[in-house]
C-alpha cells in the first residue's frame, strides 16, 4: 500500500489552518511479519488533525489497533487493543524535507511502544497459570535428573 495517506503537505497549511486527517492504514506498515509473538491483521482507522504552530508542525492522532499477542506465561495468543487518544506530535518545520511530512513512522513507534514486554492473557495475570505451573513443575523434576544421566552414560 502506498504511504501517501500519511503524508502531510505543509505548504497547504501555511495559513495556520487546521487540516483534518483521516485514513485507513494497512497494518503491514507496523512491520510485524517476522514477529511470532505479535500480529495485527485488521485495517487501522486513523483520525486526527494537523496544523502549524510557530516553527513546528503539530500532528494529533487517534486510533484503535487490535493486536494478537502471545501470553508470556502460557504462550497462547490473545487479543490486545492499543488505543491512541489524541496523541500529539511536534516536528520542527526545518527538519521537514521537501515540505512533505510522513507521520507513518511516528505513528508506528507510538503504537508499538504501548505493547507490553510481558503480556498476560488475563490482563494482570495469566488465565492458564495453574496448568502452566503444573507443567513447569513436572518439567523441572525431569530436568534434575537429565544432566547427571548424560554424565554417567
Ligand atoms: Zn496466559
Amino acid at each position: 500500500m502506498s504511504s501517501k495517506e500519511t503524508h502531510i503537505h505543509i505548504d497547504r497549511l501555511r495559513d495556520g489552518e487546521e487540516e483534518e486527517l483521516a485514513c485507513v492504514l494497512d497494518p503491514v506498515f507496523l512491520d510485524l511479519k517476522d514477529d511470532p509473538d505479535l500480529s495485527c491483521t485488521k485495517p487501522i482507522d486513523v483520525s486526527g488533525a494537523t496544523y502549524i504552530a510557530g516553527d513546528f508542525l503539530i500532528v494529533e492522532l487517534s486510533c484503535e489497533v487490535e493486536f494478537s499477542i502471545r501470553c508470556a506465561v502460557c504462550s497462547e495468543m490473545f487479543p490486545y487493543i492499543v488505543t491512541l487518544d489524541h496523541v500529539r506530535f511536534e516536528k520542527p518545520l526545518e527538519e521537514i524535507r521537501g515540505k512533505v511530512f510522513d507521520f507513518q513512522d511516528l505513528l508506528r513507534e507510538e503504537i508499538l511502544v504501548q505493547i507490553p514486554h510481558f503480556a498476560l492473557c488475563g490482563g494482570y495475570s495469566c488465565k492458564n497459570r495453574k496448568q502452566v505451573e503444573k507443567f513447569l513443575a513436572k518439567e523441572k523434576q525431569e530436568d534434575v535428573f537429565r544432566p547427571f544421566q548424560d554424565l554417567l552414560e
